[in-house]
Formats: structure tokens, C-alpha cells, sequence
């Protein structure tokens, strides 16, 4: 079984809204030439597509297909109801990737890689699908891990894969919804508002709301900022050190940036 045929009609489909979206209503102009941003963010994507394929050739679903025929995991010491373990295993998964997210910020060498992705000068669904690959990479195995650690159901990581990647694309949407749905909204979800701020040139503000889809992790470990200093037209974002110029667009120039010029340190 392979998570793409689950994953790639969700993924197309939400990306096709999300796109058509903020194509009709966005919520920021943004300062560089959209094809330009969009043909290095969707090139990144393929290249982090290719290095998760070549190091983990079985994809997750492989690994916990792995560890339920192995017998490997917490859940196969305890006999628990299917729908708990499903639920547990998709909120640690999801808890797991909100730590994952502070330690990509953390951790200096962890940080160049993620930099990469705040190194956006726009926010926009694409930039839900820029990352470095050595990130897919890393993160491949701290999910894989926690994976074959629980002994996680196959659909449970089905559910956690397709929906991670959708909530990606969706707070990275350039749209703003009225401040009081979104206000309502932020009780238990990361909207697009909240996650601009993330991407804010200010460490104070970058270095919250790290959620990817419910803001609750946020709230329980004190990193959850509902507003940030300048308002949601005006935010500063990207990091300054890269200005937006075709060439900081660039799929090279995305692939390298890691390896060169010094880089902020975000704590
Ligand atoms: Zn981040």
C-alpha cells in the first residue's frame, strides 16, 4: 500500500482550492513575481520528494506496517480499544511535530535547514510545500521513529500524513478571514492569520505558534501569540538577510542556502 494514492488527490484537490483562494481574495501583495517564488518552492518540493523516496524507499506506511507485523510498540503491550490507540497515535504523532517544529528552531544546524523555509519573502500555499530536503529528511525519521516507538496503527499514520500535509497548505494560504472568525477559528486551529505570524521577521514572534494544524500545543506550552506587534497587512516577513530577488528564489539558491552566508539564529 502506498500513502500516495490517498495522499495525492487530497493533496492536488486542496491545493487547487487553497490556490484559487488566495488567487481571488489574498490577503498581502507580495513582493516578488509569483512564478518566480512558485517554480523554486514547487521545484524544492520535488527534490524533498525524491531524497524522502531514496532514504526511505517503504515510506512511513512502510514502517508501521513494519512494527505491527513485528509486534514493535507501546500499544502492542497493552490491550486498548482500536479508536484509542487511533486517536492517541494521531495526537502524539501531531504533538511530535509540534516539538519537532521548536527543535528545527532550536537547534542552530537544525535551524538552517528550516531557515529555508521562513526564508520565504511571501506567504502563500506554496510556501506550505517548501522545505529543505535534509528537513524532509530529519523529519522523516523523528516521525518514523515515534511510528515504530507507539507501534502506530497503518491508517492512523495514513490519517496524520494526509492531514498534515493539508493543514500545511491550508495556513499557508494567503487569505485572511474577519478577525472574529478567526479569532473563533484560533480556539482550536492554526489559521492563516496566526501563521503569518510565525513567519514574521521578529525572532519574539517567529519563535511562536509553531502548530501545524490545532493551536492547543501552543497554548499548553506557552508558545501561542494571537497578535502580533504591526498588524496582519503590515507584518514584516521572510528573513531580512534574504531580500526577495529572483535569485533568493531560485531552486539553487533554496538548496544551498544552508551551506552558506551566516545565518540568524532564532531563541
Ligand atoms: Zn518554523
Amino acid at each position: 500500500m502506498d500513502a500516495n494514492f490517498v495522499r495525492l488527490p487530497v493533496f492536488l484537490a486542496v491545493f487547487a482550492i487553497m490556490a484559487l483562494l488566495e488567487a481571488w481574495l489574498p490577503a498581502r501583495q507580495a513582493p516578488l513575481n509569483r512564478w518566480l517564488r512558485w517554480r523554486g518552492n514547487l521545484l524544492l518540493l520535488v527534490t524533498g520528494a525524491l531524497a524522502g523516496r531514496l532514504v526511505l524507499p517503504a515510506t512511513l506506511i512502510g514502517v508501521a506496517l513494519w512494527a505491527q507485523d513485528a509486534g514493535i510498540g507501546l500499544f502492542h503491550l497493552f490491550d486498548v480499544p482500536g479508536w484509542v490507540v487511533m486517536a492517541v497515535s494521531i495526537l502524539l504523532l501531531d504533538l511530535a511535530i509540534y516539538w519537532q517544529h521548536r527543535l528545527f528552531h532550536r537547534i542552530p544546524w537544525l535551524w538552517r535547514l528550516h531557515q529555508v523555509h521562513h526564508a520565504d519573502s511571501h506567504v502563500d500555499t506554496t510556501t506550505g510545500l517548501r522545505f529543505h530536503p535534509f528537513e524532509i529528511v530529519v523529519s522523516l525519521f523523528i516521525k518514523g521513529s515515534v511510528i515504530v516507538l507507539l507501534g502506530a496503527p497503518v491508517l492512523a499514520v495514513v490519517i496524520f500524513e494526509v492531514a498534515l500535509n493539508a493543514f500545511s497548505l491550508f495556513n499557508h494560504t494567503n487569505i485572511r478571514l474577519p478577525q472574529k472568525w478567526d479569532d473563533r477559528l484560533a480556539y482550536l486551529f492554526i489559521t492563516q492569520r496566526l501563521h503569518r505570524i510565525h513567519h514574521s521577521q521578529y525572532a519574539r514572534e517567529t519563535n511562536t505558534n509553531f502548530g501545524f494544524s490545532v493551536s492547543w500545543w501552543d497554548r499548553l506550552f506557552n508558545s501561542y501569540r494571537s497578535r502580533a506587534q504591526q498588524t496582519d497587512e503590515t507584518l514584516d516577513i521572510g528573513q531580512r538577510e534574504y531580500p526577495p530577488t529572483a535569485d533568493n528564489a531560485s531552486v539553487f539558491r533554496l538548496l544551498a542556502m544552508p551551506f552558506t552566508r551566516a545565518h540568524a539564529k532564532h531563541r
